[in-house]
């Protein structure tokens, strides 16, 4: 058996999925990934050469064949593409929010691609989904960015994965369980943990006994701390990569203390995939810059010693449906300099959370998408909102459903404190039902905390000088 498993990747990377990918399914993936493979490691001017050079050419087709981008652009005063000369040039072209996603959806479709498009639909759980086009190409080339990213954090093509995902493997088709099977992987529902099953999770680690453990942070830092709490220990995978939440430096250590592994962080949305990765050196995310433009723009929050900006992306082969200068609604921190590694892709400090979900901690960390799963993996709750008004304080109004337990607000109340300390509060209000917004959209979380740097730095040494305590540095890994 063990043969076998060790037998089965490379017959997948270096058979199987090239008889499928190329030969079946006729797709440019891996023709791709091997000029991915090239490029990581041009020179990092070689590599800004290469994007400008993509970028001034996404920049020419949607000036002449998309309407949305003619009228945007011409009305922030552009009247010829080759007014953008250079990366600042084009920082200065208004941005493409959601909302222009949702109401020019249809003129951001670029004349001539309106039939070859492919759509999918994301954000269902912020409260705002949107949809977007994309052709085959950039699905082949996202695809082939992934298998490069995820093989750089030790997942490569065919290697034994086993992921901790908001996914009920019981709900999949057929055809969804072979084509896992055939990937080897392996799925556990992180949706349906708690504390009652959580010697399940451990038992299918032992079982499974992965290469590669993949998951959310939340589920992963939970299960880790129940593994550390109850003295058991599992098989060490050789390599852990979270995915979907910022992952802090203390969760780091945890997972590698408890895990025995190296631990990757990455970062995607899923309107474009994967946009960084680690690598080995684990020196900072490596931003897809041969593949995506990706800015930091405005600061969000600054606290004197990392400034975490939004997120803009430009989709850089995406012709049916450009998305450029995207505000996808997170927050990230640069990072200056090289990494050991040699690639001469750009590096992100760390991935700060959404700008949306901005609830924060007075030490700087933001809890949106943490307090989202926390309530969602509680039983009995339907629907919630949170919102803050003051750094110390959460309010967290909650619709409550067949299997609610009054215990259930106590054991949400803990584990909150666990991970984010005791800094901040929470408290629940319980409703018959939660209003939507105007438009039919239900906001998550409401923060009427200024983001403006002044005020959240008066906010943060406020804190520091009633804790006494030093700060911590939010998102430096
Ligand atoms: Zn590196």
């Amino acid at each position: 058996m063990k043969a076998l498993r060790r037998a089965y990747e490379p017959l997948f990377r270096n058979v199987l999925y090239p008889l499928y990918e190329s030969g079946l399914m006729r797709r440019g993936t891996l023709r791709y990934l091997a000029e991915y493979e090239r490029n990581q490691w041009l020179p990092a001017e070689r590599i800004q050469a290469l994007q400008w050079e993509k970028l001034q050419t996404l920049i020419a087709h949607c000036w002449e064949r998309v309407p949305f981008y003619r009228d945007h652009w011409g009305r922030a005063g552009m009247s010829d593409p080759a007014e953008i000369r250079s990366l600042q040039d084009y920082a200065r072209l208004p941005v493409l929010t959601k909302r222009d996603l949702r109401e020019d959806f249809e003129r951001l479709k670029a004349d001539g691609y309106c039939d070859r498009l492919l759509y999918k639909t994301t954000g269902g759980s912020t409260g705002e989904p949107v949809t977007i086009g994309y052709t085959r190409e950039s699905y082949e080339r996202r695809t082939a960015v992934m298998l490069r990213g995820y093989g750089w954090a030790g997942a490569p093509l065919g290697r034994h994965v086993l992921f901790l995902w908001g996914h009920d493997p019981d709900g999949q088709s057929l055809k969804e369980r072979l084509h896992h099977t055939a990937f080897n992987r392996r799925i556990l529902n992180a949706y349906v943990m708690g504390e009652h099953n959580m010697a399940a999770y451990a038992d299918a680690i032992d079982l499974d006994r992965p290469k590669t453990l993949v998951g959310y942070v939340s589920p992963l830092v939970r299960l880790a701390k129940w593994l550390d709490a109850h003295g058991r220990r599992v098989h060490a995978p050789e390599t852990l990569i979270c995915a979907a939440e910022p992952l802090y430096p203390h969760h780091r250590a945890l997972l590698e203390r408890v895990f025995g592994c190296r631990v990757h962080n990455t970062y995607g949305c899923r309107e474009v995939m994967l946009i960084a990765s680690e690598c080995d050196a684990c020196e900072g995310l490596h931003v897809n810059a041969d593949h995506l433009h990706v800015e930091l723009g405005d600061p969000v929050y600054d606290t004197g010693h990392a400034v975490p900006r939004e997120v803009l992306i430009t989709d850089l082969h995406n012709y049916g449906m450009p998305l450029m200068r995207y505000a996808n609604g997170d927050i990230a921190t640069e990072k200056h300099g090289n990494c050991a590694c040699g690639r001469g892709l750009p590096l992100l400090a760390s991935v700060d959370g959404r700008r949306m979900d901005a609830l924060r901690t007075p030490e700087g960390h933001f809890v949106g998408e943490f307090l989202e799963f926390l309530v969602f993996a509680t039983p009995g709750i339907v629907r919630f909102q949170a919102a803050q008004h003051s750094i110390e304080t959460i309010e967290v109004t909650l619709v409550r459903g067949d299997g609610f337990e009054a215990s259930s607000l106590e054991i949400l109340r803990e584990r909150f404190r666990e991970t984010c300390g005791d800094s901040t509060r929470l408290n629940f209000h319980f409703a018959d039902d939660i209003a939507l917004t105007p438009t039919g959209k239900l906001r998550v979380a409401i923060s009427t905390l200024s983001c403006s740097a002044a005020t959240a730095l008066t906010h943060a040494f406020e804190w520091i000088a009633r804790s006494g305590i030093e700060p911590v540095v939010m998102g430096v890994v």
